[in-house]
């Protein structure tokens, strides 16, 4: 997997991001090492983040840094700041979409000299989330004044992906085990798709062992036994949380690199953010932003210059070298001293938890758009209202706007649970029903036109935010029931 541009003078291209925050210091003390080191690499110096955001670009990304990206196909990027609520989309997820970057590799090892409660237990694992799907695009919409939706969007293609490249990190790492962690108990239809992909795909990798576990379980056995993993491959909000946890386990977010790796970019970037509290003080850890170096520089085919700077890193904590995160205060060095104990340890590596041997990354097998010929057929639709009125007074109105017509109400939810017909649930209603109808015909398929002609009968007395079709594919229910809903067809 190898993509990057070299120059004329034979020098290898690299965007360079240095971010907001922590993102100068952290950024300015891992390029020293990589120049000290002798890395062949020319520098393009490009902003994204808070300045941009500032100067009124929504995007947080302005065309130069995008073109330098295209262009060179490699980032070093220090942590951008995310505009929290209502506004602009955050810079980082911009990047990582806009470059098509589905994968995000975190690795975590435990750190010779780096005092942890699992100190000594040896653990050396890498999350592989997926970076560009599911609830982080971001695809929200208000419903009423009191209810909010996001969408959760996966891909079988997006899973395939992932799961591709779980094994190949796998492979290139000399590992045994993946493990699969999902909601599938629960999201059958979007994490379930993750896990289904994933216990297809294990079987092109016999000689790698697939486990699958729920994450809630896989956030207790992580800090239980966080040496049993290997490999976790999980879906993308997921993975943002469980990395920062695995970050924990090994001295905190300081020590987590990461990767977003696409099929054309890479952008390499520490796990942390841009930590404004201790901004422009000198007392940030630049370990995360050098370890990441370290993953760019094996993209870039330079894995001597990969283990040089890794080791020399190591062999800084080993010798008690620490930055104040992990340090006694008063025994702690800055940001730019650690990056010169560093430069003066090349060549040498620690007695302990030395780098990991890797082979080079195989690029996972190119992956398309399942076209298996369905059947499908629309049985109904989900039509979402907006109401204060009780589900009992909802009910009889609903059925007696679609009196006549081709579809009748099968159930009314609410947050989930059916609330009409009654079955004696307690819920909490809000003002954000969802109105099941299906066809009277169970043999039919349900036509735009009759699709129209229900939201005219509904919207004459309700306000409708959101509709969803219901499909059965092949004859297999395509969606979920609510809590508390039945599959007996209609009476
Ligand atoms: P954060 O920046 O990761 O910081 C959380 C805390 O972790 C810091 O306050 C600091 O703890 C510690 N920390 C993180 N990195 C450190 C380092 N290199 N050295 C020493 N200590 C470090 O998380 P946040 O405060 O939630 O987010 C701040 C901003 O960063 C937000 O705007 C967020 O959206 C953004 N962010 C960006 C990225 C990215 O660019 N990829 C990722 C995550 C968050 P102490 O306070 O105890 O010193």
């Amino acid at each position: 997997m190898v993509n990057f541009q070299v120059d004329h003078a034979g020098k290898k291209r690299v965007t360079l991001i240095a971010g907001d925050g922590i993102g100068p210091e952290v950024t300015a003390a891992t390029r020293r090492i990589l120049e000290a080191a002798g890395a062949p690499i020319v520098w393009e110096i490009h902003e994204a983040g808070a300045s941009v955001f500032k100067r009124g670009l929504m995007t947080g990304v302005p065309e130069e840094t995008i073109s330098s990206l295209r262009s060179t196909r490699v980032a070093l990027k220090g942590p951008l700041e995310t505009p929290i609520g209502f506004g602009e989309k955050s810079a980082n997820v911009t990047l990582r979409k806009l470059f098509e970057t589905y994968g995000n590799l975190r690795p975590i090892r435990e750190l010779p000299g780096v005092k942890t409660p699992f100190s000594g237990r040896g653990i050396d694992l890498v999350v592989v989330r997926e970076n560009v799907e599911d609830l982080y695009a971001g695809i929200e919409h208000q419903q009423t004044i009191g209810v909010a939706q996001c969408l959760k969007l996966m891909s079988r293609k997006g899973c395939e992906k992932i799961v591709r490249l779980a094994f190949e990190v796998a492979v290139a790492e000399g590992r045994k085990s993946v493990t699969c962690a999902t909601k599938a108990n629960i999201m059958k239809l979007t994490e379930g798709l993750m896990k289904r992909t994933f216990e297809e795909v294990a079987k092109e990798y016999p000689e790698i062992e697939a486990r699958t576990i729920l994450i809630d379980a896989c956030a207790h056995q992580l800090v239980r036994t966080p040496e049993a993993f290997e490999v976790i491959v999980t879906s993308n909000m997921n993975g943002d949380i469980i990395s920062d946890l695995t970050s924990g386990l090994v001295g905190g977010l300081g020590f987590a690199p990461g990767a977003n790796i696409g099929a054309e970019v890479a952008i390499f970037e520490a796990v942390h953010g841009s930590a404004p509290t201790i901004a422009g003080q000198d007392l940030a850890n630049p370990s995360a932003v050098v370890l990441s170096a370290v993953m760019m520089l094996r993209h870039i085919d330079e894995p001597g210059l990969a283990l040089l700077v890794e080791n020399a890193l190591l062999a800084t904590l080993e010798q008690g070298i620490q930055t104040a995160d992990v340090a006694e205060r008063a025994a702690s060095v800055g940001t730019q001293r650690f990056a010169d104990a560093v430069i003066s340890r090349f060549g040498q590596a620690p007695t302990r938890f030395a780098a990991r041997e890797q082979r080079a990354r195989r690029a996972p097998a190119v992956v398309r758009d399942p076209i298996a010929p369905l059947e499908r057929s629309t049985v109904g639709a989900d039509v979402f209202i907006e109401s204060a009125r009780s589900p009992a007074e909802l009910g009889p109105e609903l059925e007696r706007l679609v009196e006549g017509s081709p579809v009748r109400l099968k159930m009314i939810s609410n947050r989930g649970t059916v609330v009409y017909p009654d079955n004696g649930a307690l819920t909490d209603c809000v003002d954000h029903h969802r109105c099941r109808f299906k066809l009277r015909d169970l043999s039919g398929d349900l036509t735009t036109a009759q699709l129209l002609d229900l939201l005219a009968r509904v919207g004459s007395a309700f306000r409708f935010m959101h509709v969803e079709t219901l499909q059965n594919f092949s004859g297999v229910r395509a969606y979920t029931l609510a809590q508390g809903e039945d599959d007996a067809p209609l009476r």
